[in-house]
């Protein structure tokens, strides 16, 4: 069970606990306008709030961060000047909560291994056509837990696993405990979508909670350090919009509060691209170099 044992409104918690926001990036590159455009936005909220900001590192994938990148977000977002809690979470030192919390959904009953390799779900995907609509993780793929015979056969071997949740036994679970899930939408999805917006997890088919190189996942981690540090609004770009109906799920699963979300638009390069962390050009630390200041920046991204 969570730290918030059988909360499904959250209302009253944000009464009284007041506004908190954060910022999430991971070191895996340099911040882009995208980054100071969303970091900005949460920093401009919190203080428009007479709220708490705060900066979490999301750095669970040690293959692909870098301690440089982390000294490069503190000093970039410095350099805007924004300013943050400390100390600063860094979820890589705290795999014992994800863990905690994947053992809460297995004591549920909600999570089973999956053994199978990338090419082994294409190929069911690819004989399945009920697979073939995709989700915003890829081929929305349902699985089944394997007998237990077979399943000591590989754990024997070692064979690495994933976990991975059963969606319509965790809705069902989830939906028992807290009713109909919603989420409440204070800016917009992609299309437009806001308000009170109901979850539609199925969306993603039994999605991976916890990767076979990590043991846990961005949702797991997420959702379960938004509770923790007492965020009470998540503010973030368009394109997490959907994974929000996973997040939703996950809170109501683990008895942890649900903050109210408000996802912007993406800042778009001339050509209407997204900004990548490989267009160097488009990084703070480019416009800092080429002689912006934190002010033009902010203008150039629309703040007045
Ligand atoms: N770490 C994520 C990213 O860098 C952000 C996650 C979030 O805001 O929930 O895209």
């Amino acid at each position: 069970m969570g730290p918030f044992p059988g909360l499904c409104d959250s209302d009253s918690i944000h009464a009284m606990i007041g506004f908190a926001t954060r910022f999430a990036p991971s070191p895996t590159g340099l911040l882009h306008l995208g980054h100071a455009y969303s970091a900005l936005t949460a920093y401009d909220a919190a203080r428009a709030a007479g709220g708490r900001f705060l900066l979490r590192i999301e750095d669970i994938d040690r293959a692909r961060c870098r301690p440089a990148f982390e000294d490069a977000i503190y000093e970039d977002l410095a350099w805007l000047g924004l300013e943050w809690e400390t100390p600063v979470r860094r979820q890589s030192a705290h795999f014992d909560d994800y863990a905690g919390a994947l053992e809460t959904l297995r004591g549920l009953d909600v999570v089973y291994r999956c053994f199978k390799t990338r090419k082994e779900i294409a190929d069911a995907v690819g004989s399945a056509p009920h697979f073939a609509a995709d989700g915003p993780e890829g081929p929305q793929y349902v699985g089944a837990p394997l007998s237990t015979h077979d399943e000591d056969a590989l754990l024997k071997q070692d064979a690495p696993y994933a976990w991975r949740l059963c969606a319509q036994r965790a809705v069902q679970i989830a939906e028992e405990r807290c009713g109909p899930l919603f989420f409440v939408e204070q800016g917009a999805g992609p299309r437009e979508q806001s308000g009170d917006i109901k979850a539609t997890p199925e969306i993603f088919g039994d999605p991976v909670i916890a990767r076979k190189d990590l043991a846990t996942s961005y949702h797991l981690a997420s959702v379960w350090d938004d509770a923790l540090q007492g965020v009470t609004h998540v503010i973030r770009g368009e394109d997490l919009f959907h994974a929000t109906h996973l997040h939703r799920l996950l809170q109501a699963l683990l008895g942890l509060p649900a903050p109210v979300y408000r996802h912007h638009r993406l800042i778009t390069d001339a050509q209407g691209k997204r900004f990548a962390k490989r267009d160097r050009s488009a990084t703070i630390r480019a416009q800092r170099e080429g002689g912006a200041s934190p002010q033009d920046v902010r203008q150039g991204l629309g703040f007045v």
